[in-house]
């Protein structure tokens, strides 16, 4: 089966955008998730500019279980945003700096995520508690990395006992297993 079918037969989610490489506009990254039995998965992450129709495909086959029980993701420049985790069900998602640590027992948004997609979860999170001086700070904070100004590095934390993994990253340096 060639990617071109496997694309047809799986259901793609945005899970955001980045700068198209060639004009500079904003091209929508797609993944699919493809099924491969008995147990494996195939995901296909496309990218797409709608301005000058660059377009391009990553395929990253995953096993559907991961050994690693904790990961820490460090965000110190605006590409480490686009880094690419499985999040199992049941996750544990802690960022020090801003002294959170949320529960997650069902994500609406699916398994794999950026981490831009786990920060905006966390600041609409942020954005339903109460106002104080310390929560404006950790809004403000997760608005600056989230638009690309990453003046204050933060590593997220995600632990599962079913196993996180990081599918892509732009560089191995910028995550370890903990
Ligand atoms: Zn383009």
């Amino acid at each position: 089966m060639n990617t071109e079918d496997q694309l047809n037969n799986a259901k793609p989610f945005v899970i955001g955008t980045e700068k198209c490489p060639v004009c500079n506009s904003i091209a929508t990254i797609n993944i699919y998730t493809y099924e491969t039995p008995p147990n494996e998965k195939i995901i296909i992450m496309t990218m797409k500019c709608e301005n000058c129709g660059f377009k391009t495909s990553t395929i990253i086959p995953i096993a559907t279980s991961f050994s690693n029980k904790c990961i820490a993701i460090e965000i110190a420049t605006p590409q480490d945003l686009n880094t690419l985790i499985y999040v199992p069900e049941d996750s544990i998602i802690e960022i020090s700096e801003i002294n959170i640590k949320i529960e997650v027992s069902q994500l609406k948004f699916g398994n794999i995520l950026t981490i831009d997609a786990i920060l905006l979860y966390v600041l609409e999170l942020l954005e339903q508690i109460a106002s104080s001086e310390n929560n404006m700070q950790n809004i403000k904070l997760l608005n600056e990395i989230l638009n690309g100004n990453v003046n204050k590095k933060i590593t997220i934390i995600i632990k599962s006992e079913y196993g996180v993994e990081v599918l892509k990253s732009h560089s191995n340096e910028n995550y370890r297993v903990c």
